[in-house]
């Protein structure tokens, strides 16, 4: 089902003419995922991959969006300005097809939250990290979709299943109900 609210979108936008390559982003971000926060600094943990476009010789921050369950059919004809490159390189989508955007410990899939945390930080941090300014963060007025996240918990728990195990994730299922 799909309904809409006047929500505020935050936005992160992208100026490829500043961005350097420095990576600074990725070890900010997975930083701040990881446990405990801060503890340690792992890229394949990150919600930002700067991806090299070869053919225009700049880099691409790629911020990690939804995920889905199953792969795209167009995964092996992604072709910029004629040249094929190999997988979807500039995808923000963790998907079945390839690690990219997935918790490294458990294979989840990750996705940008824009840092949210309580209290709030004073802006995303791969943009306060940024020195060159390639990244920039934006709000705005909108009316947002929502469509009812039906689809999310069962890839997530898909995915814990495909890593742990069925029996695993139903014991520690089953734990948990009895602490709670
Ligand atoms: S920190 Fe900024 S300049 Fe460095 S890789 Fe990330 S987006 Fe590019
Ligand atoms: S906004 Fe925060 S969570 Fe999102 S990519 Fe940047 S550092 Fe990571």
């Amino acid at each position: 089902m799909v309904h809409s609210t006047a929500n505020k979108v935050k936005e992160i936008k992208v100026d490829l003419d500043k961005c350097t390559g420095c990576r600074a982003c990725e070890m900010a971000c997975s930083a701040c995922h990881a446990t405990p926060k801060y503890s340690s600094v792992n890229p394949a943990r990150s919600r930002i991959r700067v991806i090299k476009d070869v053919l225009k010789d700049v880099y691409v921050p790629v911020r990690a969006g939804d995920c889905t369950p199953a792969e795209c059919t167009g995964r092996h004809a992604y072709t910029v300005e004629g040249k094929e490159y190999p997988e979807c390189s500039f995808c923000g989508v963790s998907c079945p097809a390839r690690d990219l955007f997935k918790e490294p410990d458990s294979g989840l899939p990750v996705k940008c939250d824009m840092c949210e945390e309580l209290p709030p930080l004073s802006g995303p941090l791969c943009v306060q990290v940024c020195r060159p300014g390639a990244l920039s963060y934006a709000e705005r007025e909108a009316e947002v979709a929502h469509e009812t996240p039906q689809g999310e918990l069962e890839v997530a728990l898909k995915a814990l299943i495909n890593r742990q195990g069925l029996r695993n994730v139903r014991d520690s299922v089953a734990r948990r109900s009895q602490q709670e």
